[in-house]
């Protein structure tokens, strides 16, 4: 495998003993980049300069003996992290010309372990999508197959990944932006529990559903570069003062015994045949290895992205107040009047689909319609983690399909915004009911398009999904498969 396709773990030895320098490893990426993004289009903006001065300095870290992990590892991030210095867009024209002034807390993470900032990568507008289509920089193509959608929001994270344009990526879920995008390019996502990971300099969509989190080649790389970004930081409320474990220590000891939850409810009528029996030959495989599979029941599931489709655009319709003409964004040019200016800069910052989210949103919230909408949503959200509760007093992980089908056609759902806001039916109540869940792959379809299956987990309970998902991963070779480009 060339030096761009290998994960992080296997890299970081090899940058301990010497075998390479990360600025070999950051030029052989840069290189990549330079070879294929024409194609494949991950990134709004390459930071070259950048990316090979943080690999002097990661090399030389290294010869002093003070390395970590992800010391010298090249690591895109999300057009949506604040890196200070760094234009940051959210693939908006809102934020077309924004340097960020500072950096989030997951990226001073990251630069305080050394890893190499590639640059920053395409997304849906506000990370609203599931296709990286909604982007107001170009659309971002799946490497397994240029004619298809790499997934979204995180798309340009995903493609990224599968593509050896980064070594790993970090992206943001608030109802399925890592998970669908990794099932959909054969790379694993997680997302963490609600408060695990700090949103600190995250642009925020819906502040009570986003989490931060990695899209990795393997497992083991999704432990390490969560490892790395997790814990509390003040400088989020929300943001838990627990303990991160050390996920690699307890990820390899096996499944045997584990209680695996499969939901009657994610095995729909009309799903996709293949990914059914993927996910199906998933579980047997499991079995085989010792875990034991239980049947369980998510009952409200079926409300999940009405529920969703309610509560995110109304936390979406409040964040996104700030975008005014006036602090910061997008400003228009001659203002007959202050009314003036908040309505055209915002008409001509804003996309289709983000306008869209504001509309359903205020609507949902104002009055005469709040109770009816919001608070109706707000209790749906209650059951749907109630059921969660219930399921996890009987397994210790559950295990479902991520999408309901492989890469969509770049403008196949394009003008059916409900067709493509059911592409993640199986993501979204993760998300309302603050629970981890991660994607990995789990086979491919006849057209060699990627399969991937969903994880879920207890609050907190990261390490177990890591323990199954690294069991699995090792009883096939799906994660070692590499787009052809
Ligand atoms: N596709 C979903 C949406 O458009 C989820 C997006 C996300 O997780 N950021 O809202």
């Amino acid at each position: 495998m060339e030096l761009f396709q290998k994960p992080a773990h296997q890299l970081a030895d090899m940058l301990r003993k010497k075998e390479v320098s990360s600025t070999e490893l950051t030029k052989a990426v840069l290189e990549r980049i330079r070879q294929v993004d024409d194609r494949v289009h991950a990134y709004i903006t390459v930071t070259e300069d950048l990316a090979l001065q943080m690999a002097a300095e990661a090399d030389k870290r290294l010869q002093s003996g003070d390395a970590k992990a992800l010391t010298g590892i090249p690591v895109g991030l999300k057009d949506i992290f604040l890196a200070k210095g760094t234009r940051t867009t959210c693939a908006s024209k809102m934020l077309d010309n924004f340097t960020a002034p500072y950096d989030a807390t997951v990226v001073a993470r990251l630069r305080e372990a050394g890893a190499v900032f590639t640059g920053k990568l395409n997304m849906d507008e506000f990370a609203m999508g599931s296709s990286t289509e909604n982007s107001a920089y170009g659309v971002t193509r799946n490497p397994w197959d240029l004619e298809r959608i790499p997934g979204g929001s995180s798309g340009g994270s995903s493609a990224a990944v599968a593509a050896g344009e980064a070594t790993m990526t970090l992206g943001t879920d608030t109802g399925g932006s890592i998970r669908q995008p990794a099932s959909l390019t054969s790379t694993v996502g997680l997302k963490p529990t609600y408060g695990r990971v700090s949103r600190y300099g995250v642009i925020a969509f819906a502040s009570s559903l986003d989490q931060v989190g990695p899209i990795t080649q393997d497992v083991e790389d999704a432990a390490l570069l969560l490892e790395t970004i997790a814990g509390r930081d003040p400088r989020d409320s929300t943001s838990a003062e627990r303990a991160v474990p050390d996920y690699r220590a307890d990820m390899k000891k096996g499944v045997k015994g584990l209680k695996i939850g499969i939901p009657k409810e994610y095995f729909v009528e009309g799903m996709d045949p293949q990914i059914e029996a993927a996910v199906r030959k998933a579980i047997d495989d499991l079995k085989a290895q010792g875990a034991e599979v239980v049947e369980v029941s998510l009952p409200h599931t079926k409300y999940a992205v009405s529920t969703y489709y309610i509560v995110a655009p109304a936390e979406a319709s409040s964040n996104l107040a700030r975008y005014d003409g006036v602090r910061f964004g997008h400003r228009a040019a001659n203002p007959e009047n202050l009314l003036d200016l908040y309505m055209r800069s915002r008409g001509e910052g804003f996309g289709p689909e983000v306008k869209r989210r504001i509309m359903v949103g205020t609507y949902a919230l104002s009055s005469g319609y709040y109770d009816a909408y919001y608070l109706k949503a707000q209790q749906a959200r209650t059951l749907i983690r109630a059921d969660f509760d219930k399921a996890f007093e009987q397994v210790d992980v559950i295990l479902t399909p991520t999408t309901p089908g492989p890469a969509f056609k770049l403008g196949e759902k394009t003008d059916d915004p409900l067709q493509m806001y059911l592409s993640d039916i199986f993501t979204i109540a993760c998300n309302l009911a603050g629970i981890p869940g991660m994607s990995l792959p789990c086979g491919f379809t006849d057209d060699k398009l990627p399969i991937g299956m969903q994880l879920l987990g207890k609050a907190w309970d990261e390490a177990t999904l890591f323990r199954v998902g690294w069991a699995y991963e090792q009883s096939q070779n799906w994660h070692q498969m590499r787009a052809a480009l």
